[in-house]
């Protein structure tokens, strides 16, 4: 193919879009590849479709080769499935439900279980059918509460989902692993960087999931590598500490602590008082920080946590999201505290907290609050602490919860060790070993050996196709613009015309015949009265890996190679062009 620059529908924009916030965002939208069209929804400009088509046909291409078969569904679908399933409730709000003109319910699919199960329950009904895999590249509705940076979070969003379906735990294991090797040989071919981690099953149910993470600061999850492995936040599991015996530990004291609601204070103030200080100087993780929170439940009723950290450490939100899933979480602010009037803002103590209390508040603890610990907190009372607060001697947490921010440093049982690095990352791709979860919800059984009827277990395992492509702009580009790897550039080859003669015009037109005989496509930037820095702007932005300059040194038969991925320049003579860009990696 040959494209022209004069006549592609393509605008490039010389500055970053308003709502950008991250590179591959800006630079899509700059290099011509996307527009927006509504919150969480992109229009694919012709060069845009073309990635968006070489990164399908990857994705395609290896699901096959795993022999894994496409299908397609509507994206719109009745609720009764859903409801079988319970996810018309449990998806809460990121679910568009809509109605038709009879009134009856539909949605639009945020994914696709419950359809294949049914399709599969459909067809088969012997354990001779199985195994089977099927997927689809299909366009994904949900109405996230956050839609951000481009493709990375859509509302409408393209995903390649596969469900695997086996007679046994020793077959979907086998389904499961053969997904991950293609997972594995697919973001090879797309040039993305990843790491497999394991990860919390959220709304799918079911048990063992890995996310594929792309190492980007981007991203929105975190992820922690240890000696052991690496798993996401969400999924980690911090090793319980060792209880501790306290019978020569020292009475709880009650102290006057004015002004001092915050952990900051507290410690200062209770090290400027000799009488308060022990052995050695108190510091924040001594003390106990007590965090509420409102929880709203999946009926819409609400309740408050309370939540008991060491004082040097936060509540993770993402972590305390993934353990209280399906209930959402929002800070407490004036109106809760209005309802629970013993609790007193900055000196929140564990005397009042706990289903045993008055207020009738649940109260976790994180593990490092291990029965005989002891500790400064709150007395409950505005500029009153208490001292040498004993876990299990003086106050009984309702149970422990794992939800502190995670440090280098920490021991984990979940990947197993201590966290030697925290990062963050993109998930491109979800693997679940779902069960048998929704084959029971669905009733979808076959016949084993014996005659007997047996429930299906199934796997499930998404890519994030959209989100694929703003990933590898996110790993692939440079300040000057987009850097495409080669397997999935929109054009192979970018020819740019430096300078007016008409003899460049038809020297380039029959320099691209002769890339395209060798197999690239090509696109000349034939426009005329666009100054030739324009023209290598444009270039650098559109970030195909080739370029090819035909200018002053074309009548001597020589062209400039320019390595847009590798960064480097080279004067080629023409006769030596074809295998000069083959050589190119
Ligand atoms: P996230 O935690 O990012 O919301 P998820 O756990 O909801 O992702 P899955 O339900 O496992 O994602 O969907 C499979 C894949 O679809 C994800 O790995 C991701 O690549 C992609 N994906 C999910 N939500 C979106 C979205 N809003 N926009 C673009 N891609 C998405
Ligand atoms: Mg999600």
């Amino acid at each position: 193919m040959q494209y022209r620059f004069s006549e592609m529908f393509l605008r490039t924009l010389r500055d970053n879009p308003a709502d950008a916030e991250v590179a591959s965002h800006s630079l899509l939208i700059r290099a011509g590849y996307l527009r927006r069209a509504a919150a969480g929804g992109y229009t694919w400009l012709p060069l845009g479709l073309m990635v968006l088509n070489k990164v399908t046909a990857v994705i395609r291409e290896e699901m096959n080769r795993a022999g894994f078969q496409e299908v397609h569904f509507p994206a719109l679908l009745p609720r009764e499935p859903y409801e079988a399933t319970n996810r018309w409730t449990e998806y809460g709000p990121a679910l568009f439900r809509l109605q038709d003109r009879r009134g009856a319910d539909y949605l639009l699919a945020p994914t696709h279980e419950e359809m294949f199960t049914l399709l599969v329950k459909d067809l088969y009904s012997s354990y001779k059918d199985l195994p089977v895999s099927l997927y689809q590249i299909q366009t994904k509705y949900r109405d996230e509460a956050r839609p951000r940076a481009g493709l990375l979070r859509g509302r409408e969003f393209v995903m390649k989902d596969s469900y695997s379906f086996d007679v046994d735990d020793a077959g979907l294991i086998t389904s499961y692993q053969k997904h991950r090797a293609a997972y594995q040989r697919t973001f090879e071919r797309l040039n993305i960087d990843y790491v497999i981690v394991s990860a919390q099953s959220g709304a799918m149910g079911g048990s063992a999931s890995e996310e594929f993470l792309a190492p980007a600061a981007a991203g929105e999850d975190t992820y922690v590598v240890t000696s052991g492995g690496a798993a996401n936040v969400e999924a980690i599991q911090i090793a319980p500490a060792a209880s501790i015996d306290f019978a020569s530990l020292p009475a709880a004291t009650v102290h006057d602590t004015p002004d001092t609601p915050t952990i900051q204070s507290l410690v200062e103030f209770s090290n400027s008082k000799p009488e308060l200080v022990g052995a050695k100087p108190w510091t924040a993780a001594d003390t106990l920080k007590n965090v509420v929170v409102r929880l709203t439940h999946q009926d819409g009723s609400t309740s408050a946590l309370a939540i008991g950290v060491p004082g040097d450490r936060e509540v993770d939100m993402r972590r305390l999201e993934a353990q209280v899933y399906p209930a959402t979480v929002t800070p407490f602010g004036d109106e809760d505290f209005a309802k629970y009037p013993t609790l007193v803002k900055g000196y929140i103590g564990p005397g009042q907290l706990g289903k045993h209390a008055s207020a009738k508040i649940e109260y976790l603890v994180d593990p490092r609050v291990a029965p005989g610990t002891s500790w400064i907190t709150g007395a409950n009372k505005s500029g009153s602490h208490v001292f040498h607060l004993v876990a299990d001697r003086d106050f009984k947490p309702d149970g422990v919860i794992d939800v502190a921010d995670v440090r280098v440093g920490d021991d984990c049982v979940v990947p197993a060790g201590t966290v030697t690095q925290l990062a963050r990352g993109i998930e491109v791709g979800h693997i679940f070993q779902l069960g048998k979860k929704y084959a029971e919800a669905l009733d979808l059984k076959v016949l084993n050996e014996n005659g007997e009827q047996i429930t299906v277990t199934m796997g499930s395992y998404g890519i994030g196709v959209t989100r694929a492509v703003a990933v590898i702009a996110e790993q692939h580009h440079d300040d000057k613009g987009l850097r495409w790897p080669r397997a999935i550039s929109p054009v192979d080859v970018h020819l740019v015309i430096a300078g007016k003669d008409e003899s460049l015009f038809t020297g380039a037109t029959e320099l691209a015949n002769t890339l395209n005989a060798a197999g690239y496509s090509v696109l000349i930037d034939d426009r005329v009265g666009v100054s030739v820095g324009v023209k290598f702007n444009d270039a650098e932005l559109l970030g195909i890996p080739t370029i090819i300059v035909v200018g002053k040194k074309f009548v001597d038969g020589v062209v400039e190679l320019r390595d847009r991925f590798a960064d480097q320049a080279v004067d080629v003579a023409l006769t030596e062009v074809v295998g000069a860009v083959q050589n190119l990696k």
